[in-house]
């Protein structure tokens, strides 16, 4: 089947990666897993070992859809966007309604991994405990955004935002001819937990709106950067000297509760 590149497809080959990947997820007896797109099932015959497992899989191309369930019956294959299918239903629904949190996993289409993790981390703020972990495969430098630290030139806003939820380990790299086709750029694994209990201690569109500004105008101080805010730098424990790279998660926090707490008069 000739790969269609709208939806991503550059399905892996390499035995060893695979397997480091099915090392690093270790799913277990019991274990609810979704895996988003899983295409010919390179990842799969790692992953799936049992009837044990409830095994769901959400998968747009309708071609490749039906393949898995022919090779395991046990596997339920929704043939849907997951940008678009609601993760209440996908994770309340199914053979087993009460069980441990979800394994969420897949060698992701690059193309949707930035807005299809932001839906996953609202979805841990909305149902906590609702996913234990998730492991992807993404396009490494969006790997290195994700698991970024302050000060380094990656951190930016994305960092920010999951890192407000889940805590990041960056797994391995892999090149390009791991897959077929091989893709232009190189790829990574990463593990996101989310945080136990993870809420955010202020509203989204504020803490929105900082990041934006800040990372917008990561050169300049934050007093430039942020001017519009009119912030009061004698109430905040947060240097207006420093610039977006070197601002930390906690200190965005704070920087986004006093915005809130003090809407700019227009
Ligand atoms: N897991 C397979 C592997 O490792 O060989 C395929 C990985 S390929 C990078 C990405 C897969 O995601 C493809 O099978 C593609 O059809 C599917 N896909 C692309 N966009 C999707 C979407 N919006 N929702 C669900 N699946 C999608």
């Amino acid at each position: 089947m000739r790969p269609r590149k709208r939806f991503g497809q550059h399905f892996l080959h390499d035995q060893g990666v695979l397997q480091g990947m099915a090392d690093a997820i270790r799913l277990k007896t019991g274990d609810r897993v979704l895996e988003i797109g899983p295409g010919q099932g390179a990842l799969t015959d790692y992953l799936y070992a049992n009837e044990g497992m409830h095994y769901l899989a959400v998968e747009i191309d309708r071609d490749l859809a039906p393949l898995l369930p022919k090779r395991y019956p046990n596997i339920n294959v929704i043939n849907q966007d997951i940008l678009r299918v609601d993760l209440n239903e996908v994770f309340s629904g199914g053979a087993v309604v009460d069980g441990p949190p979800w394994r969420v996993v897949g060698n992701l289409p690059y193309n949707i991994s930035s807005p299809l993790i932001i839906k996953l981390i609202d979805h841990v703020l909305v149902a906590p405990g609702t996913i234990g972990d998730m492991h992807f495969m993404l396009q490494k430098e969006m790997a290195s955004r994700l698991s970024a630290i302050p000060g380094t030139k990656a951190w930016g806003r994305l960092s920010v935002m999951i890192q407000v939820t889940a805590r990041v380990d960056y797994l391995f790299d892999v090149g390009p001819e791991s897959f077929t086709p091989p893709p232009k750029v190189d790829s990574s694994v990463i593990r996101i937990t989310p945080i136990a209990n993870a809420h955010l201690p202020v509203a989204r569109q504020n803490l929105d709106q900082v990041l934006r500004m800040a990372f917008s105008a990561r050169r300049k101080r934050l007093s430039n950067a942020l001017k519009n805010l009119a912030i009061n730098w004698q109430e905040v424990d947060v240097d207006s000297g420093l610039r977006a790279d070197d601002v930390t998660v906690e200190q965005f926090i704070q920087l986004a509760q006093w915005a809130a707490a003090n809407p700019v008069k227009i």
